[in-house]
């Protein structure tokens, strides 16, 4: 007798996650419709249905808040402790929809959720659980406390104008429309999307991911693949400083990663350079000085690293990478481009000319610093778009 193929727990859970999802009813009308059930979808669910919204989320994955759970590493990095708009691609937009509180504001939040957190290196703000999970958890609680319909398994295809809102059509477990007297745009990516509700959206590109690059002569990256060093990282176009950031470097048999190198990665093109100070806070005259005291430069940097640049001090204080492009896009943390920002009022995050239409999150041609700067602009950001959609009048 033939047997059954065995079903891993994987597809077990998925199967349960999309039988739980097609139990959900979604009602033909609400106040608020959020596409995307992601980080800024949740906060801005609960933000509206809390302001008395009756609020639709339609998430397309079989269950909300699944993004939130790889980040930081399974960890969630869920915000900073020193927030400031000068670590975003827009500060002047950033500081007009976050406001002089925005650190706070997130903190308020995620205590109201009854989230207890940890401050690390750099300010990075943790689940005291240090799991995703927890922050995922939370919020999902206080969306379902609050009302919420959270509909999974449904994908956005379309939304239109009508007399007094939107109607907005879904695909996946079921399929069907909701009409909504306001939507936000939560969806993170999606520029089809996008551009269909008539908004100009700049491509998505991926950023804060590694590096490829060439390598200077004579240096092998083979060689180097996989080992650290603290370095001061500085982005060259040109000739010109672009960028810089101190921090962990780590080689890669492709080119260059690591905390320093995401961050610079925002802002790098392919042809700019990457030059590492691998001698970082120590005085060119104290790193001659042990140098020849140790007869090498092992005692200043990781041996390997040292024998690969042949002991040369003047390397390993300018180590020069040709940028060819992002390495392994698919596991980065955040895109650039997305929705122009003059689109929107920053008060609001209404679109200025397609009323009862928000916008939050990543659907924004916004992006961060790592350190947590990306989720804290997800949630605050999808506070800001939810509490302006339940305030908004129906359109006629
Ligand atoms: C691996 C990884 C680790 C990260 N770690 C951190 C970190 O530690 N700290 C930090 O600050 N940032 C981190 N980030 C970045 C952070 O996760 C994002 O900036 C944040 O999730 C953006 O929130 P969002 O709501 O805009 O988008 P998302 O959280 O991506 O949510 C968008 C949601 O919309 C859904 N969707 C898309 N299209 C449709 C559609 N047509 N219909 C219905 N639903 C749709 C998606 O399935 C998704 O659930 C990390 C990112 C990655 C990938």
């Amino acid at each position: 007798m033939a047997r059954k193929p065995r079903r891993t727990s994987r597809s077990r859970a998925r199967e349960e996650a999309l039988a739980a999802a097609g139990a959900v009813r979604v009602p033909e009308r609400c106040d608020v419709c959020v596409v995307g059930g992601g980080a800024s979808g949740l906060a801005a669910a609960v933000a509206a249905a809390e302001a008395g919204a009756s609020v639709v989320v339609l998430e397309r994955s079989p269950a909300c808040g699944r993004t939130i759970l790889a980040t930081g590493n399974g960890r969630c990095n869920f915000s900073n402790a020193h927030l400031s708009w000068e670590r975003y691609n827009d500060p002047a937009f950033v500081e007009a929809v976050c406001g002089p509180n925005f650190g706070e504001d997130v903190l308020a939040f995620f205590g109201d959720c009854g989230l207890a957190w940890a401050e690390e290196e750099g300010g990075r703000l943790y689940p005291l659980s240090r799991q995703a999970a927890s922050v995922r958890e939370v919020l999902l609680a206080r969306a379902r406390r609050c009302g919420a319909t959270l509909a999974p398994a449904r994908e956005v295809t379309g939304a239109t104008r009508e007399d007094t809102g939107w109607r907005v059509a879904y695909e996946g477990v079921r399929a069907g429309n909701v009409a909504a007297r306001s939507v936000v745009l939560a969806l993170g990516g999606g520029e089809a999307l996008l551009r269909s509700l008539g908004l100009s959206c700049d491509p998505f590109e991926p950023v804060l991911c590694a590096l490829a690059c060439e390598a200077p002569d004579g240096v092998s990256l083979s060689e180097l693949d996989g080992r650290r060093a603290h370095a001061v990282a500085r982005l060259l176009r040109e000739g010109d400083e672009v960028a810089r950031e101190t921090g962990e470097v780590l080689f890669r048999g492709y080119g260059l990663s690591g905390i320093a190198i995401f961050d610079l990665s925002r802002h790098a093109r392919s042809g700019d350079v990457v030059s590492l100070d691998l001698t970082c806070g120590v005085s060119e005259a104290a790193a001659c000085r042990l140098a020849a005291t140790a007869g090498s430069c092992a005692g200043l940097l990781d041996p390997v690293i040292a024998a690969t640049l042949k002991d040369s001090l003047e390397a390993a204080c300018d180590l020069r990478f040709v940028v060819t492009g992002p390495a392994e896009p698919e596991r980065a943390q955040v895109t650039r481009g997305g929705l122009a920002t003059d689109q929107f009022d920053p008060a609001t995050l209404a679109a200025r000319e397609l009323g009862g239409l928000f916008a939050c999150g990543e659907a924004l041609d916004v992006d961060g610093a790592c350190g947590g700067f990306n989720l804290a602009w997800a949630w605050k950001s999808g506070l800001v778009a939810g509490r302006a959609a339940a305030a908004s009048s129906p359109l006629n």
